[in-house]
């Protein structure tokens, strides 16, 4: 089964992926973690665009992005958390993969801030985790593998406003695309409640 997830910045897609991932048993490939774990030139390629707010270069994505989907792992399937964000990456995948199911995680802007504001996360094993509604045990440690957290370089204010302006104007209409495919779920309530209307959507 290939999923996507659609939702702006802190929605919680990253959460509800690694939720659904372990449920149905097929990886989570957030592209945000991908491109943040690239070293050398194109890591600093990509940085130019993530510390902008800005979308990294379609055909740099897409290529990534078949190098992972290629590997056995995913033969099953798979949860794209981050892909695509726009048509022409909609339109791409397409050509490659069907997509069985996108479901949208909504939120007000209000919130999406909020919550990116406070969220910090583990570099080593990829949790995350929010100040306010769902910190970590020992302060600034992380519960999964004891790790310092850390908080994205991109999560300041200028950079989220971006981002949402960008969310609204590239991959919200993707949606449309989308749309006999479509289901969503309202992002505002608690990480569990969501996750459990997304598995009871998903028949789990
Ligand atoms: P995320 O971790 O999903 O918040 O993504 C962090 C950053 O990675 C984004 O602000 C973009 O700069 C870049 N990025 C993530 N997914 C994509 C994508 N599908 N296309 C282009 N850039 C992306």
């Amino acid at each position: 089964m290939i999923i996507v997830l659609i939702g702006p910045q802190g929605s919680g897609k990253g959460t509800q992926a690694k939720i659904i991932s372990e449920r149905l048993n097929i990886p989570h490939i957030s592209i945000g973690d991908l491109f943040r774990s690239l070293k050398g030139k194109l890591k600093k390629e990509v940085d130019y665009y993530i510390n902008r707010g800005e979308l990294v270069p379609d055909e740099l994505t897409i290529n990534l992005l078949k190098k992972v989907i290629s590997k056995k792992e995913c033969e099953k399937g798979f949860i794209l958390d981050g892909f695509p964000r726009n048509i022409n990456q909609a339109k791409m995948l397409q050509e490659i993969v069907k997509v069985d199911l996108v479901i949208l995680i909504d939120i007000e802007d209000e919130l999406a801030i909020k919550r990116i504001l406070s969220r910090v996360s583990c570099k080593k094993c990829g949790a995350v985790y929010n100040l306010l509604t769902n910190p970590p045990k020992k302060e600034m440690t992380c519960d999964v593998c004891g790790e310092m957290l850390y908080k994205r370089t991109d999560d300041n204010i200028e950079s989220i406003k971006k981002r949402l302006e960008n969310y609204y104007k590239e991959t919200e209409p993707v949606l449309s695309f989308y749309k006999d495919k479509l289901i969503v779920v309202d992002g505002s309530q608690e990480i569990e409640k969501i996750a459990e209307e997304i598995l009871k959507k998903l028949g789990c």
